[in-house]
């Protein structure tokens, strides 16, 4: 019998790699704009046409990349965040896995016009499918602009699979929100088809910040937290309980400053409002955890946004009490009479 076992070429691999990281439209965007902030961007700009089917473009004003950088940025595994594995244990930066890019360019046509702040000449380059179409050098502002195009144009499934384009952009949308909360002090703007979605000018504050995406309403909602003990700290607002909806959509953990999903603990939350929320509704928070960044692994889901707790239990415990604690403080107790 002959051998028949061959490597995959990159562009296949990157491909396959591809399916894990980008879903969707909004897969793409929550990857461009985490590097922005990786890059030490204090201004992003998202630009949307047909939910990301035709258009996404991401511009920022971080560090920009130099000629060589442009070109390895796309290569699989190729990052400037971490140098070793040990550094998987102490992540400080959004993207660590240097696969975002890659899988992009595999799967769309990308255009990247790039330049640091100390350079006259910057960078342009355009791939398409993996394959570099042009790189030049030229003229362009200081900073990162990547435009994706055409997505999914190579992976017919994927491009079949996309729901209509208000799902799509509902999807966006709450990426760009998640984003935005995390990082009040950065100006983000979020266009589709050329309409305003959000202008988010720099907050100074997670207050201000919650209040410029969710409307003045929520402000008279919201009940700080405070709590700091050895394992975490944990800071933000919960709604009260007569603002809860019926939908779902307002919930929101950060854990150092990364949006993520965490059912066990949302328990925890709805456990502490047991017996005073109206039937089947949900309360509103924004809970930022603070944690050593040793305790906890954000590398178990290509897309990060499952993070696994050294202290799970404990802090569970800690999150119920302060959520009781700050209820409690703004005379929220059980005797809320719902059938007025
Ligand atoms: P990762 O973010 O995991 O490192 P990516 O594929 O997303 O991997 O990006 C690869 C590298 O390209 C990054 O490590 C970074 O050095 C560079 N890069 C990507 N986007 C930007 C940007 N907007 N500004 C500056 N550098 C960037
Ligand atoms: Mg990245």
């Amino acid at each position: 019998m002959p051998d028949i076992i061959q490597l995959l070429p990159d562009s296949v691999a990157n491909q396959i790699a591809a399916g894990e990281v980008i879903q969707r439209p909004a897969s793409v965007v929550k990857e461009l704009v985490e590097n922005a902030i990786d890059a030490g961007a204090t201004q992003i700009t998202i630009n949307i046409k047909d939910a990301g089917r035709t258009l996404i473009q991401v511009s920022d004003n971080g560090c920009g990349m130099s000629d060589t950088d442009a070109r390895m940025a796309f290569e699989r595994h190729a990052t400037s965040k971490i140098r070793s594995a040990n550094d998987l244990f102490a992540i400080r930066t959004m993207g660590f896995r240097g696969e975002a890019l890659a899988s992009i360019a595999a799967i769309a046509d990308v255009e990247l016009h790039t330049r640091q702040h100390d350079q006259e000449i910057g960078t342009f380059i355009h791939i398409n499918g993996s394959k570099v179409i042009a790189q030049e050098a030229g003229s362009c502002t200081a900073g990162t602009n990547f435009l994706v195009k055409n997505l999914f144009f190579n992976v017919p499934a994927r491009r079949k699979f996309l729901k209509a384009n208000s799902t799509e952009l509902k999807q966006i949308i709450n990426e760009v929100q998640r984003i935005s909360l995390a990082n009040p002090e950065i100006g983000i703007s979020l266009i589709h088809n050329q309409q305003s979605v959000y202008e988010l000018g720099k907050d100074d504050n997670i207050r201000k910040r919650i209040v410029a995406i969710f409307g003045k309403n929520i402000s008279q909602s919201l009940i700080p937290v405070d709590t700091e003990t050895s394992l975490v700290k944990i800071k933000g607002y919960i709604g009260q309980p007569k603002y809860a909806r019926k939908t779902f959509g307002e919930q929101f953990f950060f854990v150092n400053n990364r949006f993520m999903k965490h059912p066990f603990f949302h328990r925890a939350i709805m456990q502490a409002y047991e017996k005073i929320l109206p039937p089947e509704s949900f309360p509103s928070y924004f809970l930022y955890f603070d944690v050593d960044p040793e305790s906890i692994d954000i590398n178990i889901h290509p897309t990060k946004t499952e993070i696994k707790f050294e202290n799970e239990m404990a802090i569970w415990q800690i999150i119920q009490a302060s959520v009781r604690e700050a209820l409690g403080k703004f005379n929220v107790v059980p005797s809320i009479d719902f059938d007025q």
